[in-house]
């Protein structure tokens, strides 16, 4: 069971209150973007053994978005944090890598 902790509300959060909002962290193109990169903003995402980040929604609680970073292979939850960030924490990066050695941000993309 996937237990998550809302970072706005701070409970911890069971996996049937939340809303799944896939990967986090998108680019997200616009007009004037070339179509290559617009096909891949809409289709192309990110699918690990591993470490993922990935938005989140309290949906039965405070009802907000968040982020969160985990190994999709143990469901080892490494941090939640604001969906209003373009980048992980650094501390949620620390953590990662000290458990993770060789994993650096940014190398599935
Ligand atoms: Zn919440």
């Amino acid at each position: 069971m996937l237990i998550l902790n809302c970072p706005y509300c701070g409970m911890d959060v069971d996996e049937t209150d939340l809303h799944a909002g896939g990967q986090a962290h998108l680019k997200r193109e616009g007009p004037g973007s070339d179509d290559t990169a617009f096909e891949d903003y809409l289709f192309m995402r990110e699918n690990p053994k591993g470490v993922h980040f990935e938005r989140w929604r309290h949906v039965y609680g405070c009802g907000k978005w968040f982020h969160a970073a985990r190994c999709t292979n143990t469901l080892e939850v490494f941090g939640t944090y604001s969906a209003q960030t373009l980048e992980p924490p650094q501390a949620i990066r620390d953590a990662i890598s000290e458990k993770r050695p060789g994993w650096s941000w940014g190398t599935l993309k």
